[in-house]
């Protein structure tokens, strides 16, 4: 039997002891060692506490996944759509509790981002099981006397393992691209933010044969190792960091399966001349996620202003960033969070701390979070421009993946796109500008697998979104992705002479 998360009334309680499940069932570690989900909103206070898995838990869930393989590749495409579809409206309808759950673990104000996430995630796996009967070969023209076709078949079980930063939506974005196509899947979500992507398991297991989806709980190195190393897992999927992405690879490379990699960034926002106006302003500020604290690979934390309007459009910048509601999660009026936990919260402040230790540079809004109530009492730290940098520094070449823009000048396109591809990630970029030409050369001319035009908002469904360079391999969340990335193309030949 599936346990249901609880909902909760009161923080402080949290929700308790959450279990893993595997082959439709809630279990607890083989072990019985649990690990705390820390409530970031709140120091010391736990969201929750789930099992502390290892390799005797992913094998179990592994061969778990095997055996569900067997007949869930055979059921007719459109029919595994139907199910993903069913479990969209379900989502749908317990939006409220995934919402105050995910802003419980992860700090996200719930107003202004855990409900948009819930409904992202509904919509993902909407798209995928609408595009489940379009998983077709081709015909191959070889003559009258022979037929060749193709088609498209499941890899087997997918080890899928996702980071803290927006569980939800990718925990979806595994789930549907895997099992959309018959494979099945072992989900490890981050052990910093579980708990909804376990609600998410419990409740899609409502819908699907047992074993066809599987959560197991623990560290990287204990139990995303266990699954990476696992000789039944035919394909990786991992979104996470560059740094684990090499292992990642490692792994796949020493069993030859197939991996798809979506990893770090460092995006860089251009603006032009024209575009001195409040649009582009909340534009950029939606571009650099500053309202999910900057947690976001996509965030385009180098904005790259033309001279001309530098100071002007900083001006209006840091008026609206310094406008910012931050505080309790949960609050409905809260429009900034908290930081997802303790390590990156130190790691966002010596960021921070570094920067302004570097000669020459400056904080125009937010810098060192105060020390004092409320701020102090969570992982806050408030939106932070930095002027006076160089593009070579570390504040402007590493991934702070917190609230952390810098903003550098440029006087011709040729700088602002030099500088901008001077970075060993690719992964998104935004152009800001009404003169189309130079828009349409711009986003040709930078190396990101994901360009936008005058507009700052996220992944739609349906786009095949992934990086060059080290933020890496493959492209997820379209149609096109889930073929290329979690089928096989099969060739099939007919001497119809014979
Ligand atoms: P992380 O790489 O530390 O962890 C990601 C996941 O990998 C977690 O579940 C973790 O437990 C697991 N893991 C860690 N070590 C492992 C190992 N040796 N073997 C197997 N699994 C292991 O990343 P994070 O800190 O959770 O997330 C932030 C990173 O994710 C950022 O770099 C961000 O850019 C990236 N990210 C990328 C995308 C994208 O689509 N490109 C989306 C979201 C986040």
């Amino acid at each position: 039997m599936i346990e249901k998360i609880k909902p909760f009334t009161d923080w402080k309680q949290g929700v308790g002891r959450v279990k893993m499940i595997i082959n439709g069932e809630s279990v607890e570690a083989a072990n019985g060692k649990w690990l705390s989900v820390e409530n970031p909103a709140h120091k010391g206070t736990d969201a929750g506490q789930v099992p502390r898995g290892g390799a005797t838990d992913v094998d179990q869930a592994v061969k778990a996944a095997a055996e569900a393989f067997v007949s869930w590749k055979k059921l007719p495409a459109r029919e595994r759509g139907k199910l993903l579809l069913k479990i969209a409206d379900s989502i749908e309808s317990e939006q409220e509790e995934f919402a105050r759950l995910y802003s419980l673990e992860t700090g996200n104000a719930i107003a202004t981002q855990s409900r948009g996430e819930v409904m992202l995630t509904a919509d993902l796996i909407r798209y995928f099981g609408g595009v489940a009967g379009e998983i077709k070969g081709e015909v191959i023209p070889l003559g009258e006397q022979l037929f060749s076709y193709s088609r498209r078949e499941p890899l087997g079980v997918v080890g899928g393992i996702v980071p803290w930063n927006a569980p939800l939506a990718l925990s979806a974005l595994k789930i549907s691209m895997a099992i959309t196509p018959g494979n099945t899947l072992v989900l490890k979500p981050s052990v910093e933010a579980p708990l909804t992507a376990i609600k998410l398991v419990e409740l899609c297991n409502r819908a699907l044969p047992k074993g066809v989806l599987n959560v197991v709980t623990g560290t990287g190195s204990e139990c995303g190792k266990a699954l990476i190393q696992h000789p039944m897992v035919s394909k990786l999927s991992f979104t996470g960091s560059t740094e684990v992405g090499r292992d990642i690879m490692h792994a796949a490379s020493e069993r030859i399966i197939p991996v798809s990699l979506e990893l770090g960034g460092k995006s860089p926002q251009i603006v032009f001349p024209d575009a001195n106006d409040d649009v582009t302003v909340t534009n950029v500020i939606n571009g650099m996620r500053f309202v999910r604290q900057g947690q976001s690979c996509t965030a385009g934390s180098r904005l790259f202003l033309h001279e001309s309007i530098y100071e002007a459009f900083l001006e209006k910048l840091v008026a609206k960033l310094k406008a910012f509601k931050i505080g309790d999660p949960l609050d409905e009026s809260t429009q900034i969070g908290a930081i997802v936990n303790e390590n990156q919260y130190n790691k966002v402040v010596a960021y921070i701390a570094g920067g302004l230790g570097e000669v020459g540079a400056k904080v125009l809004c937010g810098g060192l979070p105060p020390k004092t109530p409320p701020f102090s009492e969570g992982y806050y730290v408030e939106p932070t421009v930095f002027i006076g940098v160089k593009n070579e520094w570390r504040i402007a070449r590493e991934e702070v993946f917190g609230p952390v823009l810098v903003a550098i000048p440029w006087k011709e396109e040729t700088d602002a796109i030099r500088m901008a591809n001077d970075s060993h990630y690719g992964l998104a970029a935004f152009i800001y500008t009404h003169n189309i030409s130079k828009a349409l050369r711009t986003a040709h001319e930078i190396e990101s697998g994901f360009v936008q035009i005058n507009q700052g908002g996220g992944i739609v469904p349906g786009h095949s979104y992934g990086g060059f360079k080290q933020s890496g391999i493959g492209r997820e969340w379209s149609l096109e992705g889930m073929l290329e990335g979690f089928t096989h193309r099969k060739s099939i030949t007919v001497n119809l002479a014979y």
